[in-house]
C-alpha cells in the first residue's frame, strides 16, 4: 500500500484465524443457528458478567424484540434521541409506538437526561437512549428517572461495545441492552446484534421471537403463540463474531491511542480557532467511551457549500468521511408525524455539522496524520 492510499471511515479487521473458522463451519454440514452461535452466547454472556444473552441478526432486529419484551405497544410513547441512525426510531414506530424525540446535549451530542425526564408524560412506556459513538450517558441519572416513572429502559448499545460507566463495562448491568455486530462496529460479524437481559421468562421468549414464535415439544411437537419473526444468527457469522471477540482487547485501547493522537494535532493545527468541536475527552464524569466513531462538528454554516464541501474536499485528499447522523425527526416519516424545524436546536446543528473522521484499528500514525493536515486546509480554505 502506498502511503497515498484511500483512508476509508471505517474498515473491519478480519484476521486469518477468524476466516479459517469461517470455512470450518461451511464446511461442517451445519451452518444456520448451532454450536457457534450458543458459544457466541456464552462467551457475550461471560464478557456481560454473566447476564444472559439472544444474539440476533441483526441490531435493528434486537432493538425490535427488546421494545415487544417490554411492553411497547400502539399507543405507547418512547423517548430517544435525533442524533442516531435510522433504526432507532424504526424500530418503535415497528411496534407500533410514537418515538419522542428530545434534543441532546452538544458536548457529548448524547440525550439531555433534563430534557428525557421532562419529556415523560402518562403514555411514557420507555426510554431508548442512544451512545452514540460509544459514549455512555449518566446511567446513574438514567436509570433514577426510568425507577422515579417506572418505565422500561432498551439501551441502543449498538456502538458501544467495551464502553464503561465506571468501572462496569456497558451490558454488564442495566434492563434491556442491545448491541450491534454490523460491518462498521467496533467487532463485526459483518451483520448480527445481540440483546443483554437478566429475566429467564424474556429470555426465552425473546428466543422465540427471534424464529417466528416456533415452541417445540417431544420429537415431532411444534406451535406457535405468539408470532415471531426471522431473526435468528447463522452459525457462519457467529464465528466471524467469536474471532473478533479474541481482539477486543487490543482493539479498544489501539482506537483510544489514535483518538489520542487526533486530539493532539487538532492542538497542533489549532482546530479550536478554526471553529472545529471536538468531541469529549476519553472520560466524561464516569463514561468511558469506547472511541466508535472520532466525530469533529465542523462551522458548517461558515463554510462555503457547508459540510458537502469538505467531505468533497476530504475524498480529493484521498481521505474517506461519514455523517453519523443527520438529525432524524426531519426526515419525512417523523415530519408526516408533526415534527418540525426549530424544535430540537442542538439536534439540527450537529446533524448538519458533525462528521466522522477515520478511526479503525488498522489505521496507521501516519494515517491520522494525513486526516488532520487535510481537514486544517480544507477549512481554511473554506471558511468564510
Ligand atoms: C448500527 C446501529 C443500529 C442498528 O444495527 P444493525 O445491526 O445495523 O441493524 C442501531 N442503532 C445504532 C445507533 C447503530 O449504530
Amino acid at each position: 500500500m502506498t502511503s497515498d492510499a484511500f483512508i476509508p471511515f471505517a474498515r473491519p479487521a478480519i484476521d486469518a484465524a477468524t476466516i479459517a473458522a469461517v470455512g470450518d463451519v461451511l464446511a461442517s454440514g451445519w451452518i444456520t443457528s448451532g454450536p457457534k452461535v450458543e458459544a457466541l452466547e456464552a462467551r457475550l454472556s461471560a464478557l456481560f458478567g454473566g447476564r444472559r444473552v439472544c444474539a440476533f441478526a441483526n441490531g435493528s432486529a434486537t432493538m425490535e424484540v427488546a421494545l415487544r419484551l417490554a411492553g411497547v405497544a400502539p399507543g405507547d410513547e418512547v423517548i430517544t434521541s435525533p442524533i442516531t441512525w435510522a433504526a432507532t426510531a424504526n424500530a418503535v414506530l415497528a411496534v407500533g409506538a410514537r418515538p419522542v424525540f428530545v434534543d441532546i446535549d452538544p458536548v457529548t451530542r448524547n440525550l439531555d437526561l433534563a430534557a428525557v425526564e421532562a419529556a415523560v408524560t402518562s403514555r411514557t412506556r420507555a426510554l431508548l437512549p442512544v451512545y452514540l459513538a460509544g459514549l455512555p450517558v449518566d446511567m446513574d441519572w438514567l436509570y433514577a428517572i426510568a425507577r422515579r416513572h417506572a418505565l422500561r429502559v432498551i439501551e441502543d448499545a449498538a456502538q458501544a461495545i467495551d464502553a464503561r460507566w465506571n468501572a462496569k463495562r456497558i451490558g454488564a448491568f442495566g434492563d434491556l441492552v442491545s448491541f450491534s455486530f454490523q460491518a462498521n462496529k467496533n467487532i463485526t460479524c459483518a451483520e448480527g446484534g445481540c440483546l443483554v437481559l437478566d429475566s429467564v421468562a424474556e429470555t426465552e421468549r425473546a428466543q422465540r421471537l427471534r424464529l417466528q414464535g416456533v415452541v417445540r415439544s417431544g420429537l415431532d411437537g411444534m406451535d406457535v403463540e405468539e408470532p415471531g419473526g426471522k431473526c435468528n444468527l447463522s452459525d457462519v457469522h457467529a464465528a466471524i463474531a467469536l474471532g473478533q471477540l479474541d481482539q477486543l482487547a487490543a482493539i479498544t485501547p489501539r482506537r483510544a491511542a489514535l483518538a489520542e493522537l487526533y486530539f493532539e494535532l487538532a492542538e497542533a493545527h489549532g482546530w479550536a480557532d478554526l471553529g472545529i468541536e471536538l468531541p469529549p475527552r476519553t472520560r466524561t464524569h464516569g463514561a468511558i467511551t469506547n472511541w466508535h466513531l472520532f466525530q469533529v462538528v465542523l462551522p458548517a454554516d461558515r463554510i462555503a457549500g457547508g459540510r458537502a464541501a469538505v467531505m468533497q474536499a476530504l475524498r480529493e485528499h484521498g481521505i474517506g468521511s461519514g455523517v453519523h447522523y443527520p438529525a432524524l425527526h426531519l426526515f419525512t416519516c417523523h415530519r408526516r408525524r408533526g415534527w418540525h424545524e426549530g424544535q430540537l436546536p442542538h439536534a439540527e446543528r450537529i446533524g448538519r455539522s458533525i462528521l466522522t473522521l477515520p478511526l479503525f484499528p488498522t489505521l496507521r500514525e501516519g494515517d491520522v496524520e494525513r486526516v488532520a493536515a487535510a481537514l486544517t486546509t480544507t477549512c481554511q480554505r473554506l471558511l468564510q
